[in-house]
């Protein structure tokens, strides 16, 4: 299968998004990339690509993670920078 969609749906209506999915070789490197994070001996960083964050809003370990990493993190942790940036 080459094609994928998820399909979000509430009473009123269903909304059909296609995936790109990823080929081969490219989702072997990104499952190896991520392996190799759970088995380092330090804690990798935090997000901070603006095109990733978003993600922390939504992370089930965000709690954990503010506690380990000392401070906030995600769009509260650049905030935080802008500010100090400017200050
Ligand atoms: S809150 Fe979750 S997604 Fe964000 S940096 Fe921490 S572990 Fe990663």
């Amino acid at each position: 299968m080459n094609s994928a969609e998820n399909v979000y749906q509430d009473i009123a209506e269903q909304v059909r998004i296609p995936i790109n999915m990823l080929p081969i070789p490219k989702a072997r490197s990104l499952l190896e990339f991520r392996v190799a994070l759970h088995t380092q001996d330090d804690l990798p960083g935090i997000l901070t690509d603006p095109q990733e964050i978003w993600e922390c809003e939504w992370c089930p370990s965000r709690a954990k993670c503010e506690e380990l990493h000392g401070g906030p993190v995600g769009k509260a942790a650049l905030e935080k920078e802008e500010a100090a940036k400017t200050a």
